[in-house]
């Protein structure tokens, strides 16, 4: 009987649409969260028992972003001529620079509207700790990108130098497979194939474990919302409430629009992507996401491996929007937070470093926290111990995972709309995909 009663539930689990499961897992996640927040004694027995199934979730995504990004780029770098490679690269950094600096000035525009933290005057506390913001040189960030050692790179995970690597592997296999002497041709083209089919199992296994993500999303959430819902609740309000308006005009007016200027539909689009921003939101972490956002980009979108392996993992490394948004409103918070409003110059200022911090941005959760520091500094306004500046940014980062989990999805969503852009532009777009 009980058995019975328990295939029931996995039956009813495994034959439900997975995004009604996920959104479910959410909204059950938020509301618990919630609930636990009014009983601050159980949130921490909650927290560390329920760590397993949040923390599972993640490393699963973490497990294979390597593997996938590895094989697909390699797959894909061989499957396209240099040239073209070449063309694309242009587009779609083009795109992702032109749409950063755009989301900055979004997110500058509501933060002047809502005025998030005027009339706070935040004081300093010396039990604050200011933090020192150390920015790479530009000639350092580049030289960073081309690995020493491919292989330490596959194993620390940074993606930029296998990018590299994986590109030059697949334009080198490229070659192989079109040479004239047959026996080297044929080893290429084994090769290839066996990369290819590498590249699939894992897409096989992203889909194997977003079975589980509805658990995950649940404790995840449940988790953000126990440990910061309550505090979030008052002065910190306007500062969300700014940024996610901003974060869903840049959605609707600057992706909606983008897409149908090349006749694209936005619904589509979403329905299509979902998984992806759903997945990024919890997960805060773009990197995390990225075995969901490639399969979503090929099977849903339509974009070719070709230009998708390229695009991608560029995107979830340089490419952040949400991010940017972020940056932008609150670099105006802790301003208006600590009675110095920023100048004209200043929100100018900020436009740049805010592009630039969002693109050293790494792709795990807070990291757009520690580029707030960058962006701060260019202004003037140090976070140095006990100022009041050094509060302000405290309130930040207690409501940061709230931020990061809207910035995180806009993060992902702007690298698939670029990919099918320049997708559409190559005429690689399979377009049945978007009736
Ligand atoms: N969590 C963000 C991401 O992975 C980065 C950030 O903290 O802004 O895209």
């Amino acid at each position: 009987m009980v058995e019975e009663k328990k295939k029931g539930v996995l039956d009813w689990y495994f034959k439900t649409n997975l995004l009604a499961r996920i959104l479910i897992g959410l909204i059950l996640g938020a509301i618990v969260g919630i609930i636990l927040g009014f009983f601050p004694s159980s949130v921490k027995p909650f927290v560390d028992n329920s760590k397993f199934f949040g923390d599972l979730f993640i490393r699963l995504l973490k497990m294979i972003v390597v593997p996938v990004v590895l094989f697909s780029l390699v797959a894909g770098a061989a499957s396209i001529a240099p040239s073209r490679l070449g063309r694309v690269g242009v587009k779609i950094l083009v795109y992702y620079l032109l749409t950063s600096a755009f989301a900055v000035l979004i997110g500058l525009i509501f933060a002047n509207i809502f005025q998030p933290g005027a009339g706070f005057n935040v004081v300093g506390d010396a039990a604050i700790k200011g933090k020192e913001a150390t920015a790479p040189t530009l000639v350092q960030i580049l030289l960073n990108i081309v690995p020493t050692n491919p292989f330490e790179s596959l194993m620390k995970g940074d993606v930029l130098p296998i990018i590299f690597f994986a590109v030059v592997f697949g334009i080198g296999l490229s070659y192989i497979k079109d040479s004239k002497q047959q026996a080297l041709a044929k080893s290429g083209t084994v090769l290839l194939d066996g990369v290819n089919a590498a590249a699939e199992t894992m897409y096989k296994v992203v889909r194997g474990i977003m079975q589980y993500a509805p658990i995950g999303v649940f404790v995840l959430i449940a988790q953000v919302f126990a440990q910061q819902g309550p505090k979030a609740i008052g002065p910190l309000l306007m500062v969300t409430l700014a940024v996610y308006v901003a974060l869903i005009v840049h959605l609707v007016v600057t992706y909606g629009g983008l897409l149908s200027v090349y006749k694209l539909g936005f619904w589509k689009f979403l329905k299509g992507a979902n998984e992806a921003m759903i997945t990024a939101f919890v997960s805060r972490s773009s990197s995390a996401t990225l075995p969901v956002t490639m399969r979503c980009s090929e099977e849903n979108l339509g974009i070719p491996r070709s230009i998708s392996s390229f695009t991608l993992p560029l995107g979830a490394t340089i490419n952040m929007d949400g991010t940017a948004i972020y940056l932008g409103v609150c670099a105006m918070f802790i301003g208006f937070a600590t009675n110095q409003p920023l100048t004209i110059n200043q929100q100018l200022t900020v436009i740049i470093t805010a592009t630039l911090a969002s693109i050293g941005t790494a792709g795990v959760p807070g990291a757009g926290a520690i580029m707030l520091l960058m962006v701060l500094e260019s202004i003037g306004l140090k976070v140095t111990e006990g100022s009041a500046v050094a509060a302000a940014y405290a309130m930040i980062l207690g409501i940061d995972a709230l931020l990061d989990m809207g910035r995180t999805s806009l993060n992902v969503t702007g690298d698939m709309v670029g990919s099918a852009i320049v997708a559409k532009t190559e005429k690689e777009l399979d377009m049945a995909k978007w009736k």
